[in-house]
């Protein structure tokens, strides 16, 4: 098991561990989360390439280790640069790593968990739109399968009717029925035909278009509905784990 391999990843958190020394948790593409010590790196002068900051997103080769890894070298992929560039930015990166941190498993790989975080990163150095950590949350939840229902509603599998008024026939979003809801089955919060629109266009594949919204009452309602989603299913699945190990 021991040995020298090579990865990609995005740091996620680090911390202090002895005097100069330090523990960095990443999501890498092939590993799943790895834990890794990276020593000599609080000095000034460290010998590592890259610096191995929270969002930095780095090739590394690593030391297996019998209970954490060693990181021996590191090369930046991507700068960090535009990340601290300003607050808006370096905050909606840290609402991305939270999110990757909670659904990276160790050593389970996900490569698909690291290609959306490193796309979404880069979206954000770029234009940090108030979509884009929305968006992003509600293409992870697609991603664990649990893609919400927005066309119909999700108890009864009525649509709008033929005489219009499809804007405002679903009127709640409850993530623990999966999806929008209409009049009769309202439960959760209230949802304005605003944000399902913005909702669809995320999902459905005009993600260009809905990161080109300005902020506005819309941006927000989506971002806590996705953050309410979120951290739903994140509780769901911590309760399907601990009940599978008390079995
Ligand atoms: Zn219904």
């Amino acid at each position: 098991m021991s040995g020298l391999y090579r990865d990609s990843g995005v740091v996620l958190r680090t911390f202090k561990l002895r005097e100069s020394d330090r523990i960095v948790v990443i999501h890498t593409a092939e590993n799943g989360k790895v834990r890794a010590v990276a020593k000599g790196v609080r000095k000034t002068r460290s010998k590592f390439g890259a610096r191995l900051e929270p969002m930095s997103h780095v090739r590394l080769l690593l030391y297996r280790g019998r209970e954490l890894d060693i990181v021996t070298q590191t090369e930046a992929i991507d700068s960090l640069a535009p990340m601290l560039s300003s607050l808006d930015r370096a905050s909606q990166g840290l609402a991305v790593l939270e999110a990757v941190d909670q659904l990276s498993l160790e050593r389970e790989p996900n490569p698909q968990l690291y290609r959306m975080t490193v796309g979404v990163l880069r979206t954000i150095a770029e234009r940090p739109s108030p979509v884009n950590v929305p968006a992003f949350y509600w293409k992870l939840l697609a991603n664990e399968g649990v893609r919400p229902q927005l066309d119909v509603c999700v108890r009864c599998g009525s649509g709008p009717s033929a005489d219009g008024g499809a804007g405002a026939f679903l009127v709640a979003f409850d993530p623990a029925e999966g999806g929008a809801l209409c009049r009769d089955h309202r439960s959760g919060q209230s949802i304005s035909p605003a944000a399902l629109e913005l909702m669809r266009d995320i999902l459905d594949g005009r993600l260009v278009q809905a990161l080109a919204s300005e902020e506005s009452p819309t941006t927000h309602e989506v971002a806590a509905l996705a953050t309410r989603a979120l951290e739903f299913h994140i509780e769901r699945r911590l309760k399907a784990v601990a009940m599978f190990e008390a079995h």
